[in-house]
Parts: C-alpha cells; sequence; structure tokens
C-alpha cells in the first residue's frame, strides 16, 4: 500500500530517557511534493526531520525513502541534502568552494563541479558571486549559497530545518517564493520544518501541524483552515487565530460545546439584533483592514474584520452576529464534532 509514497514514516517514536521527543507519527509523502512540518517550539518538528535525515535512530516504527527501508541507514546512505538555520557555510572559502564542497569530497570531475556550480548558481541568481567569502554576502545570499550547495547535491530528497528564521520580515518573504520555486522547477521533494504558520500556510502542498510530539492534523492548507480537527489547529493556524465561544452564549448550542468563528465571518449587527454583546479592547490598523479586538466573557480572541481605517474607542459597545454554517463546532475535548457544518 505505501510502495506510492516516496516518503514513509510508521509509528515512529524517539524518547531520550524516557522524555518524549515524539510517538505515534505517521506520514506518507508523495513525490514533488512540498510538505511543512509545523508546529510551537519544542513540538518534535526537528526531532521527526533529524529521524528521516538519519541523525537520529528511531526507539520505534520504520522508515521508507523511494521504497528502501533506511529506518537504521546512515544518513550518508539515505541519498537527500540538508538545509538548516545556520547555514553553515565554510567562512573561508569562497561561494564556489562552499557550493562545490561535497562534490568534491566525493571526487566529481572538475569540468562536471564547474557545470553544477554554473547551474546552481544560476538557479540561485548568485551568477557573478562565485569570488565572494560568505562575510562579504547579506543573510539572503548566504542562505541562497546553503541552497545551492543542496541543489548541487542533485538529490531528489531535501530536508529544510527553519531555513529562513535568521532573514528579516521582507528577506524571509522574498527567499521563501525562491524556495518554493525553486522546488518546483527541480521537482523535488522537499520536507521543511517551521513554527511560522504563514510560512507553512503559504508555502507547502500539505501542512503536519504537530503538538507535543504527535501529529495534530495532515492536510493541505485549505484543510487546516477550514476543518481544522480540533481546537488546538484552529487557534493555531490563521491570523488572527480562530475565536473560541463557549456554546452556552449562543442560543442552539448546549454549554459541552465550544464554538469556533474565523474574524472574516463576524459581522457587525444593529444594537439589539446580534447574537453576541461584546465590547472594544484594542484596534489594530493594517492598511487594507482593521482588526478590531473584542471582549465577551463567554469568548476569547473575537475580532471584527472591517475594510479600510476604522478605529473605535475601546469600550465602545458593538453587538456581532455571524452565520450558523460558517461557525465550527468541537466536542468537550476540544475534537471537531463530527455533524457539524463543514465537518
Ligand atoms: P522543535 O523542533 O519542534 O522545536 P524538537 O524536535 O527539537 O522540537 O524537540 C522535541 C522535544 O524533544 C523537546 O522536548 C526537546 O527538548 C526534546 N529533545 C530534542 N532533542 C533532544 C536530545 N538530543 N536530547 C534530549 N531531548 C531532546
Ligand atoms: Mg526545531
Amino acid at each position: 500500500m505505501t510502495e506510492k509514497y516516496f516518503v514513509v514514516l510508521k509509528d515512529i517514536a524517539k524518547r531520550w530517557n524516557g522524555k518524549l521527543g515524539v510517538e505515534d507519527v505517521s506520514l506518507d509523502i508523495p513525490e514533488g511534493s512540498f510538505v511543512a512540518l509545523l508546529g510551537p517550539s519544542g513540538c518534535g518538528k526537528s526531532t521527526t526531520l533529524r529521524l528521516l535525515a538519519g541523525l537520529e535512530i528511531p526507539d520505534e516504527g520504520q522508515i521508507l525513502i523511494d521504497g528502501r527501508d533506511v529506518t537504521t541507514s546512515a544518513a550518508s546512505d539515505r541519498n537527500l541534502s540538508m538545509v538548516f538555520q545556520s547555514y553553515a557555510l565554510f567562512p573561508h572559502l569562497s561561494v564556489a568552494e562552499n557550493v562545490m564542497f561535497g562534490l568534491k569530497v566525493r571526487r566529481v570531475p572538475k569540468a562536471e563541479r564547474l557545470e553544477k556550480l554554473k547551474r546552481a548558481l544560476e538557479i540561485t541568481g548568485l551568477l557573478g558571486y562565485e569570488g565572494r567569502k560568505p562575510g562579504e554576502l547579506s543573510g539572503g545570499q548566504r542562505q541562497r549559497v546553503a541552497l545551492a550547495r543542496a541543489i548541487v547535491a542533485g538529490q531528489r530528497l531535501c530536508l529544510m530545518d527553519e531555513p529562513l528564521s535568521n532573514l528579516d520580515a521582507k528577506l524571509r518573504h522574498s527567499v521563501r517564493k525562491d524556495i518554493k520555486k525553486l522546488q518546483q522547477d527541480l521537482g523535488i521533494t522537499v520536507v521543511y520544518v517551521t513554527h511560522d504558520q504563514t510560512e507553512a500556510m503559504s508555502m507547502a502542498d500539505m501542512v503536519v501541524l504537530m503538538k507535543d510530539g504527535r501529529i495534530q492534523q495532515i492536510g493541505t492548507p485549505e484543510q487546516l483552515y477550514n476543518a481544522p480537527v480540533n481546537t488546538f489547529v484552529a487557534e493555531f493556524v490563521g491570523a488572527p487565530p480562530m475565536a473560541l465561544i463557549e456554546g452556552g452564549a449562543l442560543a442552539g448550542y448546549g454549554d459541552e460545546l465550544t464554538i469556533g468563528i474565523r474574524a472574516e465571518n463576524v459581522v457587525q449587527a444593529e444594537t439589539g439584533s446580534g447574537r453576541l454583546k461584546c465590547t472594544v479592547t484594542e484596534c489594530e490598523f493594517l492598511g487594507a483592514e482593521t482588526l478590531i479586538g473584542l471582549d465577551h466573557k463567554s469568548a476569547v480572541g473575537l475580532t471584527l474584520m472591517v475594510p479600510g481605517l476604522s478605529l473605535r474607542p475601546v469600550g465602545q459597545p458593538i453587538e456581532i452576529t455571524f452565520r450558523d454554517e460558517d461557525l465550527h463546532v468541537f466536542e468537550k475535548n476540544g475534537n471537531r464534532a463530527l455533524a457539524a457544518a463543514g465537518a
């Protein structure tokens, strides 16, 4: 059943002296896809990637790459390349020497090395920078050198662990697009670790959201956004996060339920006709819209999204309403109620 997947993790567990790293991690990755491992710090993203890379060996479970069981194989035996947060470039070597380092070690002939170098520098927009040392490059350029090095390795699988977290916001955005384009042009499979939901949602074909060493949900960005399987996913994915309301505060929903609603589905109502009476706690002007934070004793994270600039005084009463089909219904244990709309 699993042969059609390029990478398969089966019931993986890893502990250190009994302390949990990851548990019950199962994942099927089709060839050519971009998979993001997403979740808060310490949830097991890097551990999962290191297990896949062969830098750690699992206590339980099985890992297959391209149909081959590599569970206990050495990292060098897995035919993959890696890009880390720290670029791990040699400071005394030039861009060209850094990119070709692995090829030289593997005794690839010089003519072939130079050809691969040229192609990788072309792809990463670094032609003309061959002779520079890493110290003479910007952060974005250094990260592109690390990418070029991964490209010349010519592997079909590339693992990346928070490769953009040392870059400033603007650069992060542009290198994000570079990486995505590269992955598509080369047709390679990328497994990409990030704690940044925007990064995961914008780059990945498939997002794997983790918490406390376990997978919470696997799906397309749309699936995680539109049908979160529990309240953790609901609050982690999307900006602003989904608001959660105690079911008892809404007519027709019981106390045993938690109701989720996204800002874009919250509508201001005429006085006396709203489903919740709230007060303004803060306003955040974002340019195209203003986010108006609302306080209600039975809800967290309620936000009204208004086009353009629309600042309201703190403490101002606002009534809101929403359509039932836009609500996400969760059970007391936090899991999505299966009969709910959109489930
Ligand atoms: P993330 O990358 O999502 O931030 P990690 O995978 O690095 O999280 O860590 C997951 C858990 O495993 C954490 O509790 C971390 O402390 C623990 N852990 C990771 N590596 C080791 C290690 N080498 N020794 C002991 N505990 C570790
Ligand atoms: Mg990590």
